[in-house]
């Protein structure tokens, strides 16, 4: 059994200052809880360095601005306070969960008055999918869910909210002895998994959807560069479930994922070939600081 995240020995930062870990909680009249009003990151920690970290505090700032609220620390605060939690927990390779959400003073669908909250809690955290499963190739099913169109809901911020979706059709592919889902988008073509972004490679080319109608992750943005690197071409284009017959092999990334292989998509089957181990390799290379 996994130690409940709630009942752990540490500190957890919260609104400025470090806390025992059992001591970091919300009232229950939190508007968040009710209606969503929370966004949160998530970054991986390797030898004592977070990963891109600056570029997950400014995602946290800006998923807070399109939700319609202010942080009230600097993205240079929010790094060090990061950085104050790793060291606090003793922590070098771990994941960081920065969180900020409204807090008690409204309750309704308004919550103009309500302050803004900010913890951040960092654990140590293995692999995302099951390591020697991941290895071959993990398998997807198609999710019941599509991702929103961006008309009905603010698809670029790592908003709570929009994970409603992704955590109903997660639980629906492990209940049919899957590992994940893929979504479509709102008009029915590929978009990401329940919790990383989609890439596939055909002929020595990789293809992958293009993120306007989801988030444009990070490790998405990070093995684009790396591909690019190395003299392979990336297209980023519109793609429909009709073609994944012809591509041969399918990754996924994402902060937590990382680079995984993926072997089966529904009716669609890949295999792990040169250009995904090649850059799952250059990933752990640059994440570890030795790209
Ligand atoms: N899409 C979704 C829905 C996610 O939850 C994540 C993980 N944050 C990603 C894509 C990948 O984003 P990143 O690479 O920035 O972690």
């Amino acid at each position: 059994m996994v130690q409940p995240y709630n009942d752990r020995d540490g500190f957890i930062w919260m609104d400025g200052a470090l806390r025992p870990w059992r001591e970091a909680e919300v009232h229950i009249l939190t508007h968040a809880l009710h209606y969503g009003s929370s966004v949160f990151e998530g970054q991986r920690a390797y030898n004592g360095k977070i990963f891109k970290l600056t570029e997950h505090s400014e995602r946290l700032h800006k998923s807070a601005e399109i939700l319609g609220f202010k942080l009230p620390w600097s993205v240079a605060e929010i790094d060090a306070a990061c950085e104050e939690v790793l060291e606090a927990n003793g922590l070098t390779d771990a994941y960081v969960r920065p969180v900020a959400w409204r807090g008690s003073e409204q309750m309704g669908v308004s919550a103009q008055a309500t302050k803004p909250h900010l913890a951040i809690a960092a654990w140590e955290w293995g692999k995302y999918f099951d390591e020697k499963k991941a290895n071959e190739g993990i398998r997807l099913d198609i999710a019941p869910y599509r991702r929103p169109a961006p008309h009905t809901a603010p698809v670029h911020a790592k908003a709570a909210g929009l994970y409603m979706i992704c955590t109903i059709s997660k639980h629906e592919a492990e209940a049919k002895g899957y590992d994940d889902a893929m979504m479509f988008d709102w008009e029915g073509r590929v978009a990401e998994a329940t919790g990383a972004n989609i890439f596939f490679i055909k002929d020595g080319v990789i293809h992958t959807p293009i993120a306007d109608v989801f988030l444009n992750g990070i490790t998405r943005r990070t093995v684009i560069e790396l591909a690019k690197k190395r003299g392979i071409e990336v297209i980023e284009r519109r793609i429909w479930p009709e073609e994944l017959a012809q591509f041969e092999q399918c990754f996924l990334t994402g902060s937590a994922a990382e680079v995984t292989f993926v072997k089966e998509i529904g009716p669609w089957q890949f295999a792990p070939g040169d250009i995904s181990r090649q850059l799952r390799a250059d990933y752990d290379d640059l994440v570890n600081g030795r790209g």
